[in-house]
C-alpha cells in the first residue's frame, strides 16, 4: 500500500463530514445530519451536496428550455428549498438569501434558453450547493452551533474543464491553510462540495457526485484525521443490496479494494474520492445519516486477512468500440495513434482487449460531466474512421469481481465461469490488476449475472 507522502500536512484531530443529497433533501433529513455534526466535536468541516433532486433540475435548466418548462422547474426548486425554510424559526434573513439565489437561477436559466455553454451550466448548477449550505448553516445556528458558511471557491481552484474540472491540489493546500485552517479552531465550517473556480473566477464543477471528492481533498489539504461520508446506505456492501438483498455490509476495506469498487461502479463513492485519502493515508468512513447507529464501512490502509472475493460492482450503460485496423498486419503504431486521438477528445478508456488487427475498448463514463454530454462525438468518430473501421455497441454492462490475489489464484476461472454458462460474455478483462476480473455483458443480463455470481462467491 502507498506510503504516506511527506507532502502531507500533519494529521490533526479534526474530521470532515460530507452529507449527500438525500441527507440534506428536506428539513428532517437536515436535522438528522445536524444531529451527527452536533454529536461529534471533532467534526469541524461540513461539506454538502445540493438537496436531492436540485442538481438534476438545474442541469435540465442549463440545457435550455422553453418558458413553460422553465417555470415548472423553477417552481420545483423553489418548493424543495422552501419546504425547509418554512420549518426554520426566524427565517427572514435566510429567506432573503435563498430568494436572491433563486433569482440568479431564474436569470441564468433564461440566458441558457437563449444560448447554453459549459461555463454557464456550471454557474447555474453550483446554486444547488450554494443553497443547501446556506440552509444547513442556518439550521445549525438555530440549534445553537456557531457555524460559519464558507464559499469553497475561495480555495478550490480548478482547471477550466467545465463540468468535470480538476482541482489544483497545491493551490488548494496553500489557500486552505491560509483561509480555512485558522477558522477551524473557533468555529464549524459549512461549505459546498462539487464546485470550484477556474483561474479567472468563473465557477466550475467537478463532475456529478463530486462532493465526495471535495471532502476528501479538504481532508488531505487540512491534514484532518478522517473523512466521513454520510449517505443513505449504512456503508459499502458486497454488492448493491437493491440487486441482491443478501448482500453483506463490509465493515473494513482497504483503500485499493474500495478504489476498484468505486471505479467499477459501486455508486457509493465518487471514483476520485479515494486518491487524496490514499495519498495521505486518511481513513474514509461511509455511513447512513438516517441511521448512524447502524455503523458503516471504514476504508483504510490495511485490513486483516483480505478475502479472495470482496465485492461485485455493476456499471450499466457501457459502450464498446471495436476498431478494425485498415492497415496491414504487423503495422506499427496503430494503438499509439488510436490512443492519441482518444486522449485529444478527453476520453478515458476503461477496458481493452486486442488481437492482431482489432482493438476492443470500453469507454469510461463514470464521473461524467454535469451536462450529460455524449462522449462519442461526431468529430471523434470522423477522426477514428480515417484510421480504422469503427463498430459501436451500446447497452452493455460491466460486471467487476473485486478481490485480492485474483491473478495469482488457481481455479478462478472455473469458480466464476461455471455458473455463467447461459450468458453471453462479450468481453473479459483479467490479469492487469490483482484486484479485479471484469466481464462485459449484455445490459439486460447484468443483474442476473450479479445475483448468480454473488450467490456463488459470497452466500
Ligand atoms: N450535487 C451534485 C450532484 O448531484 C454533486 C454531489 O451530489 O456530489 O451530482
Ligand atoms: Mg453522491
Amino acid at each position: 500500500m502507498s506510503a504516506v507522502s511527506s507532502q502531507c500536512p500533519e494529521i490533526g484531530g479534526h474530521v470532515v463530514a460530507k452529507f449527500g443529497g438525500t441527507s440534506v433533501a428536506n428539513f428532517d433529513a437536515m436535522n438528522n445530519s445536524a444531529d451527527i455534526v452536533l454529536a461529534n466535536k471533532a467534526v469541524r468541516v461540513v461539506v454538502l451536496s445540493a438537496s436531492a433532486g436540485i442538481t438534476n433540475l438545474l442541469v435540465a435548466l442549463a440545457a435550455g428550455c422553453d418558458a413553460d418548462k422553465r417555470a415548472d422547474y423553477l417552481k420545483q426548486i423553489h418548493s424543495i428549498q422552501y419546504a425547509i425554510i418554512d420549518r426554520l424559526h426566524e427565517s427572514d434573513t435566510i429567506r432573503q438569501e435563498i430568494d436572491r439565489l433563486l433569482e440568479n437561477i431564474k436569470t441564468l436559466a433564461k440566458a441558457a434558453s437563449l444560448a447554453t455553454s459549459a461555463a454557464l451550466t456550471d454557474e447555474l448548477v453550483s446554486h444547488g450547493e450554494l443553497m443547501s449550505t446556506r440552509l444547513f448553516t442556518e439550521l445549525l445556528r438555530q440549534r445553537g452551533k456557531d457555524a460559519e458558511w464558507f464559499d469553497i471557491r475561495k480555495v478550490m481552484y480548478t482547471d477550466e474543464s467545465f463540468g468535470r474540472a480538476e482541482p489544483n491540489y497545491e493551490q488548494l493546500q496553500s489557500l486552505a491553510t491560509e483561509h480555512l485552517l485558522p477558522q477551524l479552531k473557533n468555529s464549524l465550517i459549512v461549505t459546498q462540495g462539487f464546485i470550484g473556480r477556474e483561474e479567472n473566477g468563473r465557477t466550475t464543477t467537478l463532475g456529478r457526485g463530486g462532493s465526495d471528492y471535495t471532502a476528501a481533498l479538504l481532508g488531505e489539504a487540512l491534514g484532518l484525521k478522517r473523512v466521513d461520508i454520510w449517505t443513505d446506505v449504512p456503508g459499502i456492501y458486497t454488492t448493491d443490496p437493491r440487486v441482491v438483498p443478501a448482500a453483506q455490509r463490509i465493515d473494513k476495506i482497504a483503500f485499493d479494494e474500495a478504489a476498484e469498487m468505486a471505479t467499477f461502479g459501486a455508486k457509493i463513492l465518487h471514483p476520485a474520492t479515494l486518491f487524496p485519502a490514499i495519498r495521505c493515508g486518511i481513513p474514509v468512513f461511509v455511513g447512513s445519516s438516517k441511521n448512524p447507529q447502524a455503523g458503516g464501512t471504514l476504508v483504510c490502509d490495511t485490513t486483516e486477512a483480505p478475502p479472495q472475493f470482496r465485492a461485485i460492482a455493476l456499471r450499466q450503460k457501457q459502450t464498446l468500440l471495436t476498431l478494425h485496423s485498415l492497415k496491414m498486419l504487423h503495422a506499427q503504431g496503430f494503438l499509439a495513434e488510436i490512443f492519441t486521438i482518444l486522449s485529444r477528445h478527453n476520453i478515458s478508456v476503461d477496458l481493452i482487449t486486442t488481437s492482431e488487427v482489432n482493438v476492443a475498448l470500453t469507454l469510461d463514463t463514470t464521473g461524467s460531466t454535469s451536462t450529460n454530454g455524449s462522449l462519442l462525438t461526431n468529430a471523434l468518430m470522423t477522426e477514428l474512421s480515417t484510421l480504422c473501421r469503427v463498430e459501436v455497441e451500446e447497452d452493455l454492462a460491466l460486471v467487476a469481481i473485486i478481490g485480492n490475489q485474483l491473478s495469482q489464484t488457481n481455479g478462478l476461472g472455473k469458480k466464476v465461469f461455471s455458473v455463467l454458462e447461459k450468458f453471453n460474455l462479450r468481453m473479459i478483462s483479467h490479469g492487469a490488476s490483482n484486484h479485479n476480473l471484469c466481464l462485459l455483458v449484455q445490459g439486460k443480463d447484468a443483474e442476473q449475472i450479479v445475483q448468480t455470481l454473488h450467490q456463488r462467491l459470497f452466500e
